[in-house]
């Protein structure tokens, strides 16, 4: 049985969408940063589907808004036993408190925060929050070294930044690459995912079948990459078409 996908962009918003054998639309807006997701009846098209997400804009919306709120307080308070995400993998966190240089370390199943006893939860969370871009700016080079070969396209330059609603994005005429911090938590597998597909939109600008092509070509694995980054959904609603 095929599926048919397809990317839309409703209002700025970018959703992912799946035509199946189903009766009714489904839409799933998905952790951390509230990416939308569309299972929708084969004999809908584009635009009948994209009128759909118009209307439960609001709805999704506020998914999207509570999902991001949750993930700025979720695990925030800093002490040992607390769950952090590191590379795919779920971590405890032990708060060692001590003298001399504050910093972060990977060991065994721990995330190990040395710090101060007079640290605050603040200064903590700070620590952490400059370790994962850290490991991410050591991580993205092989990617793009990798790929370039491959793909026949040039990398001029990449940075990590803090995004809201994206894995990364490019500037077409620049040639420059943003990933997002947040991929530092994910499987490797999903930095490449990302670095493959702000790579593939240097190639074409779109989501259309030019560059399903060009992904499938490149990385006939994409979809599942995309999914493992996507996570499970938080919220999920159901509606008769
Ligand atoms: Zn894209």
């Amino acid at each position: 049985m095929s599926t048919a996908s397809a990317y839309l962009t409703v209002r700025g918003i970018g959703v992912d969408v799946v035509y199946k054998d189903i009766k009714n639309l489904h839409i799933g807006v998905y952790p951390p940063v509230g990416r939308v997701r569309v299972a929708a009846p084969r004999q809908l098209d584009d635009e009948q589907v994209r009128l759909a997400l118009v209307q439960r804009l609001p709805w999704i919306k506020r998914q999207r808004e509570r999902l991001q709120a949750a993930e700025r307080q979720s695990g925030r308070e800093m002490v040992t036993g607390e769950s952090h995400y590191a590379w795919g993998s779920c971590y405890r966190l032990r708060v060692v408190e001590r003298g001399g240089h504050s910093h972060v370390e990977l060991d065994g199943d721990r995330l190990v925060l040395y710090v101060s006893a007079e640290d605050s939860t603040e200064r903590r969370r700070a620590l952490l929050d400059r370790w994962y871009p850290t490991r991410l700016r050591e991580a993205v080079p092989a990617a793009p070294s990798k790929w370039q070969p491959k793909m026949g396209v040039q990398v001029s330059r990449w940075s990590i930044r803090r995004m809201k609603t994206k894995w990364g994005s490019r500037n077409r005429e620049t040639g420059h690459i943003w990933f997002n911090v947040e991929l530092a938590k994910k499987h490797p597998d999903s930095l490449e995912y990302i670095v493959v597909h702000e790579m593939a939109h240097l190639l074409e600008p779109g989501h259309g079948r030019r560059f399903t092509t060009l992904m499938d070509g490149f990385m006939p694995d994409w979809r599942a990459r995309r999914d493992q980054l996507n996570d499970a959904p938080l919220a999920h609603e159901v509606w008769a078409v």
